[in-house]
């Protein structure tokens, strides 16, 4: 049983039942972790609480506060081999995307909100009162819970974590049941870093343990990532308890839009990878192909091509691009509704079943002949299985919009044309957080990232991200006689 609370700086393995986790390349357990309960969900709370006001913490000059974000970037870099050996241990993710986008995305985070510590500006305010001076400061929103799921289980924390240190806050994490090792590595490397004790707290466990910090009265800040369905449990949480501020990081199913004078081979690499990248668990990911009639024979017969010469295998092989689905639940509710796609008459171009060896491997798939309504067009999978559609170029624009359109997401899209009128009509009537033209889905911490409808509430990432951790205050002097 591993440590895995972290509770006002003390490590423990806490009286709760223990969880296993699992290799999801093998189906072994790694280790357990405790499900947090109740009262050491509220230790942590109050821990973070009471680091929030004190002099150790509170006290601490602007670079000061971005000295310990730069330090925790250097360890985060320092050990960078081990934490990017453990995600893919945990979560099966390629050695590669470790390294290159979990690890180096994690220290960017640190590094990149270190430098907005000192640049957290209010602003002066012309009312119209006589001899008054307004102005705005930027506080700290207090206790936040951060939530996290298990596809970027390190990627994400940072998303989080980052600025919501840089802005002054404390914070108390619980990463998924199903892939924590990395979030607990990272409190170990922020407490090295000297981040006082109660700042960065960690409980472990489930959607129990994760309810328990949703509707507590004096959690301030939820920050959520994960699937639409727990982000609605969530805001009835707030709305039932103190009407905490939440920013909901949810579930997508994102269009790609291949017109007629596209660069197919252009568009069959980039949405290759904007639809694999870590086996397809990747809440931007590629999944709903419209291509042009003129161009859907070629399209689909070169990307069923790509997809089934991708090497599957374990993560810790340096030449596997596609690792294991990160657990046999979630093999599950890929291959049914693969079978869905069968059964509701799309055509399997190519893969479409699990590997026969152990681990929770599974074919990367094509359908093709997909219709719009079908259940492999509308819910989210989040696994290896592209739908492709057709459209007839012949059509206003505003139709493929519509089409794009027409679900309950909105959290990212794709438009692959060489014509800058059509990539700008589509980018500016596409209704989603992130468009990306000729390229996949990339986060950049500078780049504001989060949902329209369903797929979420508010944004992280760039400036956008300090708002999300601030509240802003106005204070008024009257300064004539009184
Ligand atoms: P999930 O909803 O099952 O779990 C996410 C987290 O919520 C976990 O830590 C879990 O323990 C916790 N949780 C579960 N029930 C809870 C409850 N009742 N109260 C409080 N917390 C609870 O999601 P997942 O399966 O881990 O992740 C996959 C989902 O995440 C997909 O839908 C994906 O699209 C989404 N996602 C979104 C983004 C984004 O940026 N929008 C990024 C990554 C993943």
């Amino acid at each position: 049983m591993t440590n895995s609370l972290h509770i006002n700086g003390e490590w423990d393995t806490g009286s709760g039942e223990a969880i296993p986790t699992l290799d999801p390349a093998t189906g072994t357990v790694i280790t357990e972790v405790a499900s947090a309960t109740r009262s050491e969900v509220d230790a942590a709370v109050a821990a973070a609480r009471a680091a929030l006001g004190a002099a150790e913490w509170a006290g601490l000059l602007p670079v000061q506060r971005a000295a310990l974000l730069f330090r925790l970037a250097d360890l985060i870099e320092r050990n960078a081999e081990e934490l990017a050996q453990l995600e893919t241990r945990d979560q099966g993710q390629p050695i590669g995307v470790s390294r290159a986008v979990s690890v180096a995305g994690a220290a960017e985070h640190f590094r990149y909100y270190a430098g907005w510590v000192t640049k957290i500006e209010g602003s002066t305010t012309p009312v119209s009162f006589p001899e008054t001076l307004a102005y705005t400061r930027r506080e700290p929103i207090g206790v936040n819970a951060l939530i996290t799921p298990w596809n970027f289980p390190l990627m994400i924390l940072a998303w989080k974590l980052a600025p919501a240190l840089a802005t002054g806050n404390t914070v108390v994490i619980k990463p998924s049941e199903v892939t924590p090792l990395t979030s607990i590595r990272l409190v170990e490397l922020a407490a090295e870093a000297g981040f006082p004790a109660g700042v960065v707290n960690l409980v472990t466990g489930g959607g129990e343990t994760g309810g328990f910090l949703t509707s507590h009265m004096d959690v301030d800040h939820v920050s959520y990532t994960g699937s639409t369905n727990v982000g609605r449990i969530i805001a009835r949480a707030s709305a039932d308890s103190n009407l905490k501020r939440l920013t909901l990081e949810l579930g997508g199913k994102a269009p790609s839009i291949i017109a007629a004078d596209a660069n197919i081979d252009a568009a069959v690499a980039g949405n290759t990878a904007g639809a694999t990248l870590n086996t397809g668990q990747v809440c931007a990911a590629y999944t709903r192909f419209y291509v042009d009639k003129k161009r859907e024979d070629e399209f689909v017969t070169k990307l069923a091509a790509a997809v089934s010469a991708l090497s599957v295998g374990p993560g810790a092989d340096e030449q596997t691009q596609l690792g294991p689905l990160v657990s046999e639940k979630h093999l599950c509710h890929v291959d049914r509704l693969v079978g869905l796609g069968r059964t509701e008459g799309a055509e399997l171009v190519t893969g479409g079943q699990r590997l026969d060896r152990e681990g929770y491997f599974y074919r990367p798939t094509v359908f093709s002949g997909v219709h719009d309504t079908m259940t492999i067009a509308t819910e989210e999978i989040f696994g290896p299985v592209l739908s492709v559609m057709a459209y007839d170029g012949e059509d206003e624009l505003d139709d493929i919009i519509a089409r794009a359109n027409n679900t309950e997401y909105g959290l990212a899209a794709t438009v692959w044309t060489n014509d800058i009128r059509t990539s700008q009509r589509l980018a500016n009537g596409i209704k989603a957080g992130a468009v990306f033209v000729n390229m996949p889905p990339v986060p950049d911490m500078a780049a504001p990232w989060g949902g329209y409808k369903a797929s979420g509430w508010g944004r992280e990432m760039g400036p956008q991200a300090i708002d999300a951790y601030t509240e802003t205050k106005a204070v008024w002097l009257h300064y004539g006689q009184s």
